[in-house]
């Protein structure tokens, strides 16, 4: 037999499948050690056949196959090469996706136990004094096979006298690292309103296999996930369940413990690298069914896939940021085409784009307008920031924050403050009328580069001068707003020194289980204010929170993305959400420079229809996703020069298909990238908008051409960060 075999380095000059001899022992999918030029390599074993066109003496042989199970099962063997090829890159890269890194470097270690029962048939003896080994006896009889080192702690010496006697038997066996075995929660198993049962229906039914979930906070998607997977479940299917960070999420982790118990594997980066090597063999095996984790949990070694869930489809964590880039929609969209399963998308919501793409038709569109029990939404209430500015007050709260704040304190009810550090990035901003710098070709924010003490734009790299003083009022007053959490924290601290007040941000939540900490934390009310980031934000269902204070809410609309508007009011949703989820109430106090933004507008009135219409007209008329494409190609290295001639030689490649293509384009530049150099590495760019998507290939073709040692050259679509 011969096997096809691509090598575990991830280098275009060995992308390529090399023909090795092998014995009927070695199947598609496994990993593989094979003789590689003077050497030996790891490979991955992409296809058997039974000839090469390689004469059959200058073949060289497999040495022998890692494990003696295909690692990776066809299914995804079949997607890493599509992935491979849509994003052109090296198969090997694209392979390791689906692997726990602990197998490749060689550390897996599998962990074993021993077990001891009573042998069969023995009629035991025990003198006067072998008290213990009777005990142990008497034990084992009680309670059945047991872990010889619980035995061995309890029995001590007596346990190796009965396995010398031949009393009892031992076995070695694997045991699997259980993550979260400490997690015990009850199964809700909630009867489904009406509405939520209609919506399960319709995905069932539908002939689509894309089902967008648009529901607001608090609409109950998550019984709507979790009835379709026990459904796939009952049926001896699998299921995929990806949701933006799974270890911000404890209730959800411990409701899909409470109800799926060991079916359910958890696969994030916190876990141990055992736990994670545990968890991917438990569901390649089959034992467990149910993959949850985040945006790569995609790539699970699970077979007969029922349903695929995207819970928050809008997050930015499900596009890949380094190489492979890919979009883990077409992923899923591959995967459950394959499958001929469901794939479901979930948000309160959604993103431009695939909101887009329901509403013409390609997938089905279920609105859940309501939340649970039709709880109303919280009450919004907008407090200028320019005018507390005026008033004197210089501290991060408004009058009106403050107010609400002590009241839900003395009411024994929990507040979250949230505060936008993304925003924190260098746009300048006036303080006295909140006009924010803007780039007069692409009405983005500007971004202030201290290095060069200049203004960018970073969609069409034009330069301005740093402002003295402000356009629109004069003011002089300028800065780059936004106080850090440390700050905001500290100052509640001054003002109530009763509260009891959690910090979480990325300075807070280092360690395996820092985020996990404080949100348990809080969720037992052994706080009663949670300041934070982002992290905030997520899907929280803490029942006695009352009060969401939005301490920034324009800094996100001043980022420098065209997806600003969207993402500020994704935030404010998604954040407001927190408030009043049980019986009480909820409240929101959003703090703006910019009260008659209708981002905003829209956002306090929770109209995402309305928003939605407003910003996909706006793209249209700019020219931006889903209208157009971004593309970056980003050429980077340590030599300056190299690295310029580098991108000279990208640039006349991409030239050509300018030329071939020029209608295609709106937009076709050469530069630096905005900041020059990250890490010692210098940073250029080919910067396009495309109208025309199809274009993408000869993109990608043109730069694959290019190589030099040294330099890095990809090619980012759409990316979420220009900098
Ligand atoms: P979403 O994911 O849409 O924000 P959740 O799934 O977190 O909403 O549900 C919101 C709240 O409603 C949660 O506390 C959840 O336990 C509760 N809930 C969901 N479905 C039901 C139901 N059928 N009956 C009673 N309570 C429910
Ligand atoms: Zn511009």
């Amino acid at each position: 037999m011969v096997a096809e075999v691509i090598v575990d380095i991830a280098h275009s000059d060995v992308d390529k499948i090399f023909d090795y001899a092998c014995g009927e022992e070695i199947q598609a999918g496994m990993r593989v050690v094979v003789p590689f030029g003077r050497s030996t390599a790891t490979g991955f074993v992409m296809r058997i056949k039974e000839t090469s066109d390689f004469p059959a003496e200058k073949l060289k042989r497999v040495f022998r196959a890692e494990e003696d199970y295909p690692a990776i099962n066809r299914e995804c063997l079949m997607l890493s090469e599509k992935i491979a090829e849509r994003y052109r890159c090296p198969k090997a890269l694209v392979l390791r996706l689906f692997l726990p890194a602990e197998l490749r470097t060689g550390k897996a270690s599998e962990r074993y136990r021993s077990f001891v029962q009573i042998a069969q048939g023995v009629t035991p003896v025990f003198s006067a004094s072998a008290k213990a080994q009777a005990a142990l006896f008497a034990y084992l009889e009680e309670e059945g096979e047991t872990d010889a080192a619980i035995l061995r702690d309890r029995f001590g010496s007596a346990v190796n006298a009965l396995i010398k006697k031949g009393y009892v038997t031992v076995e070695k066996r694997r045991v699997m690292r259980d993550p979260y075995s400490d997690l015990k929660g009850e199964n809700l198993n909630r009867v489904l309103t009406a509405s939520q049962s209609e919506a399960v229906q319709k995905i069932n039914r539908t002939e689509k296999t894309v089902t967008l979930l648009h529901g607001v906070t608090g609409s109950g998607k998550t019984e709507i996930y979790l009835t379709l997977i026990a459904e796939q479940l009952k049926q001896g299917k699998s299921a995929i369940f990806l949701v933006p960070e799974i270890s911000l999420t404890p209730q959800m982790l411990l409701q899909l413990r409470a109800r799926f118990g060991g079916s359910a594997a958890i696969m994030h980066s916190g876990l141990s690298a055992g736990e994670r090597f545990d968890e991917w063999c438990r569901l390649r095996e089959g034992t467990a069914k149910i993959a949850i984790g985040a945006r790569s949990a995609i790539f699970a070694p699970v077979e007969n896939i029922g349903a695929i869930i995207i819970d928050e489809e809008h997050d930015g964590s499900y596009s890949s940021e380094s190489s492979p880039r890919y979009n883990t929609f077409d992923v899923a969209f591959l995967r459950a085409k394959y499958n001929g399963c469901k794939l479901v998308l979930g948000s309160a919501t959604p993103a431009v784009e695939t909101y887009r793409r329901a509403k013409q038709g390609e997938f089905q569109l279920i609105h859940l307008p309501d939340r649970i029990n039709r709880r109303p939404m919280p009450n919004v209430e907008i407090a200028d920031m320019r005018r507390e500015v005026r008033r004197g007050n210089a501290s991060p709260f408004s009058a009106v924050l403050r107010e609400k704040l002590e009241r839900c304190l003395n009411d024994g009810n929990q507040a979250i403050l949230f505060l936008n550090r993304r925003g924190y990035s260098q746009s300048v901003m006036c303080h006295t009328c909140g006009y924010v710098a803007k780039c007069e070709h692409c009405d983005v924010a500007l971004t202030y580069h201290s290095e060069e003490g200049c203004l960018k734009c970073h969609y069409c790299g034009t330069h301005y001068h740093m402002l003295s003083a402000c356009p629109e009022c004069g003011g002089t007053h300028l800065g780059y707003v936004g106080t850090g959490t440390q700050k905001v924290a500290g100052e509640l601290k001054k003002l109530y020194p009763d509260a009891r007040v959690l910090r979480m941000d990325n300075d807070t939540t280092s360690g395996k289980e820092g985020h996990f900490k404080i949100l348990k934390q809080f969720s037992e009310r052994k706080a009663d204010i949670l300041v934070g980031t982002q992290m905030v934000a997520k899907g929280h269902d803490f029942p006695s929170v009352t009060l969401v204070g939005i301490l920034d809410a324009d800094m996100s609309l001043h980022f420098p993305d065209y997806r600003s508007s969207e993402r500020t009011f994704q935030l404010i949703t998604q954040v407001a959400g927190r408030s009043g989820r049980a019986e009480e109430q909820g409240e929101v106090v959003l703090q703006t420079y910019d009260p008659e933004n209708y981002i905003l507008r829209f956002a306090v009135t929770y109209d995402y229809e309305g928003f939605y219409q407003h910003e996909i007209a706006m793209r249209e008329a700019t020219m931006f996703p889903p209208f157009a494409k971004i593309v970056r190609v980003m050429v980077t290295g340590g030599d300056d020069g190299v690295t310029l001639e580098a991108l000279r030689e990208v640039y006349e490649k991409l030239q050509e298909v300018y030329a071939k293509h020029s209608d295609a384009f709106l937009f076709f530049h050469k530069m630096h990238a905005p900041v020059k150099r990250i890490q010692n590495k210098f940073r250029y760019q080919v910067l396009m908008r495309l109208t025309d998507a199809s274009v993408l290939k000869s993109i990608y073709n043109a730069v694959s051409a290019v190589k030099r040692k040294d330099v890095l050259i990809y090619v980012e679509e759409n990316p979420a960060n220009l900098s």
